[in-house]
């Protein structure tokens, strides 16, 4: 095992101690990235001689005894959606391959301000639209358990270089399941918090409504751990909530006995592969053994979700995305035009991918005079009952289990000539966005030597509930091994 391979509490305890320089730890970092960048593709950019000369400065601080916080000297990696001032933040578009923000998002002030060491911007779909990390102006990001399938996505960079140990820890986002969906197929665990629990300031818009920023980790351990230093009420974000942020490791170690577990009926039907379902159901028994309670809950809207969150994350994409123009910043097109509006359009038909043009498309459609009613509005109401499924089941329950995907990951280009093949992956995932609740992704096992995971939804601001269940998940499977 490499420094790389290691926990951020780990990795915290042995810089304290002086057993390791913050520049070891940096350059294990950099070397697992020189053996296997090439092949997976995590990164967009790469930020080396800034991060070594960060990590001197760490270790001058652990020298006199004033390390920043437990997250000092620790690499991470950020998505490329994060606005990091002086360093490229791309989305993984053409229409922004240059444009270097001029100010850092509230998420990446606040890790940096803990000492945090930015690695590099990873790789992702398009603006985060889809499931696989395939949808990227720069190319797709590889699995690291098996290169042949996908990384997930759309925060598939930063998944896979945690995985990989091309990072300690990483901040990823989820619109319908961009943290959970990769999480769970390179094998590690991953948050997104309650809608309002993290700023959105900074962090480059695809559906505002849904958008929320979250944490990447080995562990639930370490994500609750990254959690502590980004939650936070900011001025800068009007939707951020203005509600304490707990110390999510002081909850982690408790016991979950008493605690009720709901299974909704409409999750384990048909369309989850059976041998993910049965591996799910293991680690339900297992926490039912240790004490949980497990009761069958109905989400009776779940049918509607895809559709929803489908109408609803384009709308709001369309509009997000009209800014760019080619006129106040970002790629515009080289080519001769004869007016204002054929430069908008050779600039967006040059800028965006494919799969983006038909976001903006379809957002446009469902806005449009004569059909917004038929759709914009009735996806607003379904929400609502959504968000209503979700308020009755907490009234029995404490959390919630389900599966993250229906499947395990596939191959490299399986699924892309049919966009809806992958819209239908985030079926367990898009739920929670509209309803604004926190999710939880953690490993369950694997099949086939590929990676399952599963997800334990809280209570809107109840993230210690969810990873305190998930610690307490992953001790006792260690233990059971
Ligand atoms: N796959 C979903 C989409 O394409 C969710 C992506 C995300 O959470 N950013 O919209």
């Amino acid at each position: 095992m490499e420094l790389c391979d290691y926990r951020v509490t780990q990795l915290a305890r042995m810089l304290r101690q002086r057993e390791i320089s913050a520049f070891d730890l940096m350059e294990s970092v950099f070397e697992r990235i020189d053996v296997r960048e090439k092949l997976l593709n995590a990164y967009i950019t790469l930020t080396r001689e800034m991060a070594l000369k960060q990590a001197t400065a760490a270790d001058q601080r652990f020298q006199n005894g004033e390390p920043l916080s437990i997250l000092d000297g620790i690499p991470i990696a950020i998505k490329d959606n994060l606005c990091t001032q002086g360093i490229r933040t791309t989305c993984g578009s053409k229409i922004l391959e240059n444009y270097i923000p001029p100010y850092n998002a509230t998420a990446i002030q606040r890790l940096t301000d803990a000492g945090a060491i930015i690695v590099g911007k990873t790789n992702l779909d398009e603006f985060g639209m889809g499931s696989s990390c395939e949808n990227s102006a720069f190319g797709p990001t590889r699995n690291p358990v098996n290169p042949d399938y996908v990384a997930g996505g759309s925060s598939g960079g930063s998944a896979a270089s945690v995985a990989a140990g091309e990072s300690i820890i990483a901040l990823g986002t989820d619109t319908g399941g961009s943290i959970r969906i990769p999480a769970a197929y390179c094998g590690i665990a991953g948050i997104k918090p309650t809608y309002g629990r993290v700023s959105r300031y900074g962090l480059v818009s695809y559906a505002s409504s849904l958008d929320q920023i979250g944490a990447l980790g080995k562990t639930v351990e370490d994500c609750a751990l990254l959690l502590n230093s980004i939650c936070g009420n900011d001025h800068r974000d009007s939707t951020s909530a203005n509600v304490p942020t707990p110390d999510f490791l002081a909850t982690l170690n408790r016991d979950i006995k008493g605690l009720k577990i709901g299974l909704p009926v409409e999750y384990f039907v048909e369309g989850l592969d059976k041998s993910v379902k049965e591996m799910i159901m293991q680690a339900v028994n297992l926490l039912a053994e240790h004490g949980a309670e497990i009761e069958e809950i109905s989400l009776p809207h779940t049918k509607y979700a895809i559709s929803t969150y489908y109408i609803i994350a384009t709308a709001e994409a369309s509009s997000n995305l009209a800014r760019y123009d080619g006129v106040k910043y970002g790629f515009r097109t080289h080519q001769a035009v004869k007016d204002l509006v054929q430069m908008y359009e050779e600039t967006r038909s040059q800028g965006f991918g494919q799969e983006v043009k038909r976001r903006i498309m379809l957002g446009s459609y469902v806005l449009s005079a004569g059909y917004f009613d038929a759709y914009y509005r009735k996806a607003q109401q379904v929400r609502t009952l959504i968000k209503q499924d979700f308020d009755q089941a907490f009234q029995k329950v404490d959390c919630i289990i389900g599966p993250v995907s229906p499947s395990l990951p596939f191959k490299l280009g399986e699924k892309i000539a049919e966009p809806l093949q992958m819209y239908l992956v985030d079926i367990y995932t898009v739920s929670l966005n509209l309803a604004g609740l926190p999710g939880l992704c953690l490993n369950c096992g694997t099949i086939d030597n590929l990676p399952v995971g599963f997800q334990i939804i809280g209570k809107s601001f109840d993230e210690e509930t969810i990873l305190r269940a998930g610690h307490f998940y992953e001790t006792i499977k260690n233990e059971s091994i």
